[in-house]
């Protein structure tokens, strides 16, 4: 059913109020990009009365950069939003256009799930979800440019609200900072250089003048993005052809497939940069202001100045990348560009296929302030100003998926804060949002941080079909979830153990199971169980099961759940394994450092180095403090022992 909602569609400034008189909120949420889509929908979810105040509304859920969600690692980061019942997840399965699962070759722990989106229709998807869809949400359109901050009691400082452009005071419990590229941001292009959120938008100075004014420790770190083509100047005939797959995989849980047809699915291609690219960058560095060294750009999606830089004479690869069903416009994926623009279009002109292509838009670069994410606790608020929240590229990271994930986390933890509810807790062994959480907060980032699956030491059990499994109760428990997906996971559980156990009670000889499979013959004569051939290296599916046991039969009704049981008994005993390694994780996690722990008493006896470190990271967790490099382990027992002997537990220091 849709929900009505009152939507404030233009502030008012001539008296300084709202449609409705409302000046009160429960939390207050700054930026409509992907981090506060998805906070702001998950504090209203909680039943927060909430409020987003974004530039323009026009650009909500606005995807600044490339027009694709997903990837490896990001993927992962998607299906856990969506096991949460975040918003970003389920508008991907209606406004892709190719869909296409990476990494197939390698397990399904680590495949990546990804999607070729159409802007113009995600936007809108995001937008009528947001203003039409979500109960206890409104909406304005406006710049915040200061905090409301009182002192409080505890020597910390207290966020009550928010200052925007015209003076106006919006009192709220708690506020949530996703002001992506904007805090002083800046673009280049050439040596142009203007100050620019992102191309078109104004940066937010008031803000970033607020945060650094309450002696948080900031940094600045640079991005670029690349020019867009014109799809009918490009010879597509010397590109390779990429298609998507047959059928689509869908990113949520809630859906069995994807809202457009698989033959209707647009292609990708596929060229390479040449030899002439490389002298158009290296004889024009001196008009090229972005290519400076003192910022540090994103290492995994470096620009093509710096890949000619570092890896000279190579052929590098360009992915034509449609930007929507009905768009001219093309992504060139790879080579995000900050050259004058008259530069930009030598250089695209070098690349095979695209000799005779036009510019829609130039490519730029932006430069902007980040708070150094260790200033958080890993509820993602700011450790010295009780009720504000970060999340998002402010935090250091890059990426859509990394800023949603964070988004949710933070709506849901600060809606958690002012209903009295506890907070949402998902540790590096619940999930990748744990992971991102505990690498920004311990250890901090010097450059633009993205998910990958190798940052997850038990990836095998956080993989993106059992996403739903690891989180969707947690979410339930705290009200983000609604009853309809608590009670699909229900039952999808119930017939993962259900269809667990019926294929673990048929065993034969392996010898057996190979006649009866019509497999290569063997002598083995070990018992082993339906549910063990499925873990072979045989290929062998419930279906192939079902075929010879016809008791196994109502196991190949339901597709998601075949595929998921074939995944579990792949990963059997690699994650008993791994369960072991949690449990004794979790043992340590159990004890949190307290908050006023003294690191230079002398009954700890630490090395000036490690105190150092460990004043300077302020680990809440033992685990977290082994992770510090430098902290040794023979130190962590004496935390460990510090913080058995004060009884710490984890909901206390929160
Ligand atoms: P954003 O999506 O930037 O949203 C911030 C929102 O806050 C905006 O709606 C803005 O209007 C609003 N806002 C800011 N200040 C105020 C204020 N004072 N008052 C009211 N509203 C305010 N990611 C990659 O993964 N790979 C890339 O190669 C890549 N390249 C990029 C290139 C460029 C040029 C840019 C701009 C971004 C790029 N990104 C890239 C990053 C990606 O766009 C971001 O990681 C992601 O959008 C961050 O989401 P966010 O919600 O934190 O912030």
């Amino acid at each position: 059913m849709h929900k009505t909602k009152r939507i404030i569609n233009f502030y008012n400034k001539f008296n300084r109020t709202f449609s409705n008189n409302t000046q009160y909120y429960d939390v207050v949420v700054i930026g409509g990009g992907h981090a506060g889509s998805e906070a702001c929908s998950a504090a209203a979810r909680m039943g927060a009365k909430t409020l987003l105040v974004t530039h323009k509304k026009n650009t909500v859920g606005e995807m600044s950069c490339n027009p694709s969600f997903g990837g490896i690692g990001k993927g992962h980061l998607m299906r856990e939003v969506d096991a949460l019942d975040g918003i970003c997840s389920k508008i991907c399965d209606q406004s892709g256009i190719q869909y296409k699962v990476l990494n197939r070759r390698k397990g399904p722990a680590v495949w990546g799930l990804r999607a070729q989106i159409d802007r113009d229709l995600y936007k809108k998807h995001i937008q009528e979800e947001l203003f039409h869809k979500t109960s206890n949400l409104d909406v304005i359109e406006t710049s915040v440019e200061d905090l409301i901050i009182e002192n409080n009691s505890d020597s910390l400082v207290d966020c009550k609200g928010i200052i925007l452009k015209d003076g106006t005071k919006i009192n709220s419990k708690a506020v949530i900072m996703t002001t992506g590229t904007f805090l002083k941001g800046q673009i280049n292009i050439g040596l142009d250089i203007r100050p620019a959120g992102r191309i078109g938008d104004e940066p937010a100075i008031g803000l970033a003048n607020t945060l650094s004014n309450l002696g948080l420790r900031m940094g600045r770190l640079k991005t670029g993005t690349p020019p867009r083509l014109k799809a009918s100047t490009i010879n597509f005939n010397v590109c390779e052809k990429q298609l998507g797959d047959d059928p689509p995989v869908p990113f949520s849980f809630m859906n069995d497939k994807v809202w457009i047809d698989s033959k209707d699915q647009l292609p990708c291609y596929l060229t390479h940069t040449t030899p002439d690219l490389e002298p158009i960058v290296r004889n024009n560095l001196h008009v090229n202001n972005h290519v400076r060294e003192e910022v540090t750009g994103p290492r995994y999606c470096p620009s093509i100045e710096s890949k000619v830089l570092k890896f000279g004479g190579r052929r590098h690869q360009v992915w034509l990348e449609p930007e929507g069903l009905n768009s001219e416009v093309i992504y060139p994926n790879g080579i995000s560009c900050t050259l004058p623009a008259e530069l930009q279009l030598q250089l695209v002109r070098t690349i095979v296929g695209l000799e005779q292509v036009e510019i829609l838009r130039c490519g730029y670069g932006v430069e902007y302030e980040f708070v150094d994410p260790r200033e958080l606790w890993t509820s993602l608020e700011l450790r010295k100003v009780n009720g504000l929240f970060l999340a998002g590229q402010i935090n250091g990271t890059t990426g859509y998926e990394e800023a949603a994930a964070q988004g949710i986390y933070a709506g849901i933890n600060a809606a958690a804060k002012v209903l009295g509810k506890p907070p949402l807790v998902i540790d590096r062994s619940d999930g990748y949002i744990g992971v991102l959480i505990d690498d920004l907060t311990t250890q901090g980032t010097l450059e633009p941080y993205r998910m990958y699956t190798c940052r997850a030491e038990f990836r095998l059990m956080l993989r993106p079909d059992n996403a739903d499994i690891r989180l969707t109760e947690k979410g339930y428990k705290l009200g983000c979830v609604s009853e309809n997906r608590y009670q699909r996971t229900m039952e999808i559980e119930e017939k993962l153990i259900e269809g667990t156990e019926l294929l673990k009670s048929f065993s034969k000889t392996a010898s057996k199971w190979k006649e009866l499979l019509k497999l290569t013959p063997t002598r083995n004569n070990l018992q082993k169980t339906a549910f063990e051939m499925l873990s072979t290296n045989d290929n062998i599916t419930v279906d192939d099961l079902a075929q010879v046991i016809p008791e196994l039969k109502p196991l190949t009704f339901d597709i998601a759940v075949k595929n998921r049981l074939k995944i579990e008994a792949l990963y059997e005993s690699a994650i008993a394994m791994q369960i072991n390694e949690v449990a004794e994780l979790k043992r340590d996690e159990a004890y949190l450092i307290p908050r006023d722990i003294n690191y230079n008493s002398e009954s700890l006896n630490l090395s000036f180095e490690e105190r150092e470190k460990l004043m300077t990271f302020q680990p809440q967790t033992i685990a977290a403090a082994s992770r510090i490099p430098g902290v040794t382990p023979a130190s962590i027992v004496k935390l460990l022992r510090f913080a058995k002997h004060r009884d710490c537990d984890y909901l206390a220091n929160v």
